[in-house]
């Protein structure tokens, strides 16, 4: 029997919300992953003047995820020293399960620039990509990601058929939700229950509000 690929789901998870877990789970269960990895960027290079801390982030992703099996929180880029590039999470993953195919999951918005990423044509050759529609952003590879064009896969089973280097969009309900949103939300003094996981909120501190309130708002999403 093919073994089941791992799913690899990183962010800054500013706060991690519930369009995060959506994600991943509705990603586990059509693409029969055996496992989502969240993965907690260290130090996100688009956003250097971050005011939550990397252990917070992780923190809080640990809490959403407890009670979820086959939902992993990984911690592997906050304790690798200099940025987070996926590249070398994907790189380690592979040499500690050569044979697994990996799908990096990953929103539209984030697809879009996908050929900005480091090394982005390396990920290829370690990873499957699997993208969800975002409010507000299409879902189109990037025309500066030239090979993307060849490398659609039309079909859960075609994606599975080889270990890695095509893109699949699933087709999951669109969520109004982002961290950016949380945060505005929570800087006018209304309630965010319903858009982040309640074990995180109930969780949330004096100190964890300022941080996210405090956090530079420049994100689209
Ligand atoms: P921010 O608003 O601060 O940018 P965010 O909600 O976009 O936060 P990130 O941590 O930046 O969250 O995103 C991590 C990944 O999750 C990205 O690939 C992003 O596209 C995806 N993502 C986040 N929210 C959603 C959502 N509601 N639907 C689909 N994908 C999402
Ligand atoms: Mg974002």
């Amino acid at each position: 029997m093919a073994i089941a690929p791992i799913g690899i789901f990183g962010g800054a998870f500013a706060p991690f919300h519930n369009g995060h877990l959506r994600l991943a789970l509705e990603a586990m269960d059509r693409l029969q992953l055996s496992q989502v990895r969240l993965i907690p960027t260290a130090h996100p290079a688009h956003r250097p003047d971050s005011r939550v801390s990397p252990q917070k982030r992780l923190e809080w992703v640990r809490r959403a995820v407890a009670k979820e099996k086959g939902l992993i929180a990984d911690d592997r880029e906050i304790k690798r020293e200099g940025p987070s590039y996926t590249i070398d999470t994907l790189a380690e993953l592979k040499k500690w399960r050569p044979r697994t195919p990996l799908v990096l999951l990953l929103g539209a918005d984030a697809f879009a620039h996908f050929h900005t990423w480091h090394r982005w044509r390396e990920i290829l050759d370690l990873a499957h990509l699997a993208v969800v529609s975002r409010p507000g952003s299409a879902l189109l590879p990037p025309v500066e990601a030239d090979i993307l064009a060849e490398r659609h896969a039309d079909s859960v089973e075609a994606l599975r058929a080889v270990p890695a280097g095509l893109w699949l969009e699933l087709p999951l309900p669109l969520l109004e939700i982002s961290s950016s949103r949380i945060r505005r939300l929570l800087r006018t003094g209304h309630s965010v229950r319903g858009l982040v996981p309640d074990a995180i909120l109930d969780a949330l501190t004096p100190q964890d509000l300022q941080a996210l309130t405090d956090q530079d708002d420049q994100s689209k999403h």
